[in-house]
């Protein structure tokens, strides 16, 4: 069965509050699990899994899926469908207020996550904002989104640092919204973020890191001095003198900056700060 049957045999409708878009296409599907590269012993965490058609291919690859649902009415589809299975869990939760690493234990685990575009960036987030994180994220998004995601030095947005900061982004494939039942109205990507041991730059402070970047780009095509300025609450003639001790010009816009130029922009605000 689709998942517009599986959805018509529980007398359910999809929710759009809900992102809920099912994936209806076994190509698409099979790209997703083939790019997560499941090893027999991985467990994966599935964000959203609706009425299970990835879940049921992401079982077969994985040892344990813990899957995290918010939509409670899909509980007894779910519990049915995989009653036989027995290396799949159902949490019924939001993802956002759900502890991730109480779930897994101590154990390596991957994110396979088709979850509604609305809350992609702050899923993201909360799960790279962990003490452990994943060590591989394939989610399906807006392309847009995606997009943003990889940009490159003259494009970047505090949301492309944050993640290039823990992993390296991909855009595996664009997905047609015929993929998808009910069609969205927008084209989506599979992106994949192969998560690294350590952050690619070092810092003295992850917390500080994000401050300095998050006041870098706090007024919108400024020079980074004045956004920086404004950001830190800092006179300008001070955050000259930060950017001149990381060797940035200070006429640069934060679009323009790299992730190593932004460690170094983070050491100098952390040593001239004292
Ligand atoms: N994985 C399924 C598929 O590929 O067909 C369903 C994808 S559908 C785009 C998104 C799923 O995420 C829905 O089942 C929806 O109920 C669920 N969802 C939405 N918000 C959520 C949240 N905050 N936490 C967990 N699941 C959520």
């Amino acid at each position: 069965m689709n998942p517009r049957e599986i959805m018509d045999a529980y007398n359910l409708n999809p929710k759009k509050s809900l992102g809920q878009n099912f994936m209806h296409d076994p190509n698409t599907i099979e790209k997703i699990v083939t790019t997560a590269e499941l090893m027999p012993e991985d467990t994966v965490v599935e964000i959203g899994p609706g009425t299970g058609e990835l879940t049921a291919r992401l079982a077969q690859y994985a040892r344990h899926v813990m899957a995290i649902e918010v939509d409670e009415r899909l509980e007894s589809l779910l519990a049915e469908r995989f009653a036989d299975t027995t290396n799949v869990y159902f949490v019924f939760q939001d993802v956002l207020k759900t502890n991730i690493l109480s779930l897994v234990g101590n154990k390596d685990f991957v994110v396979v996550a088709n979850v509604p575009y609305y809350i992609t960036t702050a899923i993201i987030q909360h799960l790279l904002e962990q003490p452990q994180r994943p060590k591989r994220i394939v989610m399906t998004m807006q392309y847009e989104v995606a997009e943003r995601i990889c940009a490159q030095p003259g494009d970047m947005t505090i949301l492309s640092n944050s993640v290039q900061y823990y992993g390296k982004p991909t855009i595996v494939s664009k997905l047609n919204p015929a993929v998808f039942w009910p069609r969205p109205n927008i084209n989506s990507a599979i992106l994949k973020i192969d998560v690294y041991d350590e952050p690619i730059v070092s810092v003295p402070d992850d917390k500080l890191f994000f401050r300095v970047v998050k006041a870098g780009f706090s007024q919108k095509r400024k020079q980074v001095k004045n956004a920086l300025s404004g950001g830190l609450q800092v006179k300008s003639k001070v955050a000259k003198e930060y950017l001149d001790a990381a060797n940035i010009d200070s006429q640069r816009r934060a679009e323009t900056l790299t992730l190593e130029e932004w460690a170094r922009l983070t050491h100098a605000v952390a040593e001239l700060q004292g």
